[in-house]
């Protein structure tokens, strides 16, 4: 099996998997316990803490461990929402947001808020002069993605924060795809919250961080006992938090090189593509993007059984749209690109990781130009162009 899926999920690292393990053999203590057991395992949380402040330049007061990227989504916005309602109900995003914020969105939107989304331009990216100016006396807070997860566009976070700053609005971006990828650091670009998740970083599913710059006060989003100094309950997940800070440690340590590793491969499997198959174009800026992504469009087919002939082939790779999570409609992002529906329909996401090889990208670029051409021959479009 290759996998060409890493935007969706990562597969847990052999030395994050042997972080994890003994807090669920024989660490399994409570991390509120007072007895060793637990004081073991709020070590680890805390060593956690430790590895996730220092990824993203935070203060470890600044860390809440949470469930995942979404739940750190939803509190982040509906715990900004809460808090400043009395101040005003205007929020800002991106029309290109994940699920997680855009449905958090649509929820306070039903619930007497009201939300700004802004487009972006062919590229995917926002300008922050329309931002600025969508800003109004009564917004509370804007939440823009630092990388898209479907076409991997990084977002000018610095020329936003820096606006947020001076406007005196709330940022919270949503960097689940960013974070162990390319360089964060959460102070310099004026974040004031920040989302993350492990399972896009080689950790375990059901584990994330929302990063609170101090002096933020967000509404408490999970109610019960007093972990995560009061602000988020719930027993700790021990073994998916250590996980969690193993993996961020070991991604800061070898950005650099991996960043370069994937970038070559992405930039080799793009070109292969775009030189070798006609009709097809990128989606997406072609450099301010992430280093393991590359979304393509083919003219004339389908993203869908684009990907059920690969997986024959032992491929694993995903459509750009939305259509895998069962549902028909065309991807939001790429027809925030301006791209028309059909066109929308057949694009098909490569996202690469640190397990992908030379010859996963070679048996790529050998197997896909005939799948396209036998899918072209079928296609009634193809022979009506
Ligand atoms: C995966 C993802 C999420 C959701 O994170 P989970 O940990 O799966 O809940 C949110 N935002 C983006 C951009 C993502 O890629």
């Amino acid at each position: 099996m290759i996998y060409f899926d890493n935007a969706a999920t990562t597969p847990v690292r052999r030395e994050v998997l042997e972080k994890a393990l003994p807090f669920l053999e024989t660490a399994y203590g409570n991390a509120s316990s007072v007895y060793s057991l637990g004081r073991e395992a709020k070590k680890a949380v805390e060593t956690a803490r430790a590895e996730a402040a220092a990824v993203i330049g935070a203060d470890v007061s600044e860390i809440f461990f949470t469930s995942g990227g979404t739940e750190a989504d939803n509190w982040a916005i509906k715990g900004a929402a809460e808090a400043l309602k009395d101040k005003g109900r205007h929020l800002i995003t991106t029309a290109i947001e994940h699920h997680a914020v855009l449905h958090t969105f649509e929820y306070l939107e039903k619930n007497g808020y009201e939300a700004t989304y802004l487009p972006v331009d062919k590229d995917g990216l926002v300008d922050p002069k329309e931002l600025e100016a969508a800003i109004r006396p009564d917004t509370i807070l804007i939440s823009v993605m630092f990388a898209n997860n479907e076409i991997g566009v990084l977002q000018p976070i610095a020329e936003i924060g820096e606006i947020s700053r001076r406007r005196g609005v709330l940022f919270h971006t949503d960097a689940v795809q960013a974070v162990g990828h390319v360089p964060v650091n959460a102070p310099e670009l004026k974040i004031d919250m920040l989302s993350l998740s492990g399972h896009k970083l080689y950790a375990p599913k059901g584990a994330g961080a929302l990063y609170v710059r101090r002096g933020v006060k967000i509404a408490q989003f999970m109610h019960g006992g007093a972990q995560e100094r009061k602000r988020r309950a719930g027993t700790e997940n021990v073994a998916g938090v250590a996980a969690l800070g193993e993996a961020l440690r070991l991604a800061s340590a070898e950005m650099e090189l991996e960043a370069e590793r994937a970038r070559k491969l992405r930039d080799r499997i793009t070109d292969g593509i775009l030189n070798n198959i006609p009709h097809t174009f990128l989606n997406g800026h072609r450099e301010k993007r992430l280093p393991g992504n590359i979304n393509i469009s083919f003219e004339y087919i389908e993203g869908e059984s684009l990907l059920l002939l690969l997986d024959g082939k032992g491929i694993a790779a995903s459509s750009g749209s939305a259509c895998t999570s069962g549902s028909l409609d065309p991807s939001h992002v790429l027809l925030a690109l301006g791209l028309p529906h059909e066109k929308a329909h057949g694009s098909l996401r490569i996202s690469i990781g640190r397990f992908n090889t030379e010859e996963d990208a070679d048996a790529l670029l050998r197997e896909l130009p005939p799948i396209v051409a036998r899918l072209r021959e079928m296609s009634p479009l193809w022979s009506d162009r």
